[in-house]
This record gives structure tokens, sequence and C-alpha cells, in this order.
């Protein structure tokens, strides 16, 4: 059985995917969509000899060599052009997500599907989706032991900059209330209608961090700490106002 987090993930990928599952340590999540018959393949990328092995020996055990090909390698770089049609990226922060993406830009070609979960800095990751012509489609946020985690769709189509253009238009709440881009790329703009409680909850424990930032900034006598509690605090005040 996956954890919550990687079942939501394994949910978004489409019915019968050629897969690229990168960073996937025990390559838990293409065993799970191989013996179900749910993809067609799956190369599952390992930068580290570690999980790389157990990925080799979880794929062998669950009698899946013929299904999942384990590769050693950094990033999109283990894939052979036009490969798959769907690539997952799961566990890491958005930095590193955007940085495996771009330095791979060669290999999305031909992928239509990216399912993507940033552990931080989902903000990243939707500029960088946005900026390079995909079309965020869904966003999923789920709890699980103590730990919030956001899942990002994004699409290859045709249509992806003017569907962007649309999703990320910015949102009059109330007259004195608009909810711009940069506001929306941090929050998401699916996750910020919906207005779930665990969403409620990840920013109210997010803005806690930030009030203890500005408490530790007012004690210093700095004139770019003055400043940079100053910006904090707007955040803050303007993300009460948003939930
Ligand atoms: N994707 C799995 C999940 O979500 O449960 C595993 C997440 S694990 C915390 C992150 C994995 O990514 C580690 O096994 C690490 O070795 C791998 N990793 C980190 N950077 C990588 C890169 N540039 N290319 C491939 N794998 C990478």
């Amino acid at each position: 059985k996956l954890s919550n987090r990687l079942q939501q993930i394994a949910d978004l990928v489409p019915k019968g995917a050629k897969l690229a599952d990168i960073g996937s340590d025990h390559a838990l999540l293409p065993s799970y969509l191989a013996e179900r018959g749910m993809i067609a393949f799956a190369v599952a990328g390992e930068v580290n000899e570690g999980p790389f092995q157990a990925a080799v020996k979880q794929v062998r055990e669950a009698g899946l060599t013929g299904r999942i090909e384990v590769r050693l390698g950094d990033g999109l770089s283990v894939l052979k052009p036009e490969e798959v049609d769907c690539i997952t990226i799961a566990g890491m922060g958005g930095a590193l997500i955007v940085s495996i993406l771009t330095a791979g830009l060669d290999k999305l070609a031909g992928v239509r599907t990216l399912v993507l979960q940033p552990n931080v800095g989902e903000d990243t990751v939707r500029r960088w989706l946005l900026e390079h012509g995909w079309f965020l489609a869904k966003e999923h946020i789920l709890e699980e032991d103590g730990k919030i985690y956001e899942v990002l769709t994004a699409l290859r189509t045709s249509e992806a900059d003017r569907a962007n253009e649309e999703l990320y238009e910015p949102r009059v709440l109330r007259p004195d209330l608009v909810v711009d881009k940069e506001r929306l790329l941090q929050m998401g703009p699916y996750l910020l209608d919906q207005g779930s409680d665990v969403f409620i909850h990840k920013w109210m424990l997010e803005l806690e961090k930030l009030e203890r930032i500005c408490k530790q900034l007012s004690q210093s006598a700095a004139e770019a700490s003055r400043a940079k509690e100053d910006e904090l605090r707007r955040f803050i005040r303007e993300t009460e106002e948003v939930l």
C-alpha cells in the first residue's frame, strides 16, 4: 500500500502512460502502477547508488523487471528522446525539481503530463511551468503524518499559454482586495479557489513561522532588518485577508 501522498500522485498518472519517475528511491510509485497494469512501462531514475540499488531490488522482487527499468543517473539524463509521455518528480524541493527540468529540456519533447510534488518552493515550480509553456491543469493538497504536500499536474497543450493567462488573471475578491498573479503563483490558483481546510492550515502555519521571523528581525537595529520586517508584515497582513 502506498502512502496517501504517493497514492495521490499515482492517481494522477494517465492510464497506459509511458512513465519516468525521477528520484524514484525505492521505485514504489512505478511498482504500484506497473503491478496493476496501469502504465505501459516505467523508467525509474536515481542519481544515488543507495536508492538505485534499493529500486533494483524492489523491481526484481516484485517480478517487474520487464516493465520497469531502473537507471542510475542525474535527472532526465537517464531518458532517451521521446521515450516517455509522463514524468513524475516527487519528494524533493521545488528548486531541485526545476533544475532537473531545466537541465533536461530536450527530454521533454513528447512528454504530455508532468506530475510534480515539491516538498517546499511550490511557487518556483508554478513559475517554471508558466514560463516554459506548461498549463497548470490541477492542484491537490493533502496532509499526512503532520506534513502538508502539494501535487501539481501540468499538461503540454497547444493552448497552454492562453489557458495559463486566464488561470493567472488577477481576481477581485472584494473591491479592496485583488489577488494578483504573484499571489496566485505563490499560493496556487486552484488551491486558493478551493480554500480547503488543509490549505488554510498550511498558510496558518506559514504565517506563524513568518511571525517568528518578524519578531527576530524586530530585535535587530539594522536598517535592512527593518525593511525586511515591514515587507514580511505586509505579506502576513495580505495573506490573512486572502484566507
Ligand atoms: N520520489 C520518491 C517519493 O516521492 O517518495 C522519493 C523521494 S526521495 C526523498 C528523493 C530522491 O530523489 C532520493 O532518492 C534522491 O537520491 C533522488 N534524487 C535527488 N536528486 C536527483 C537527481 N538530480 N536525479 C535523480 N534523482 C535524484
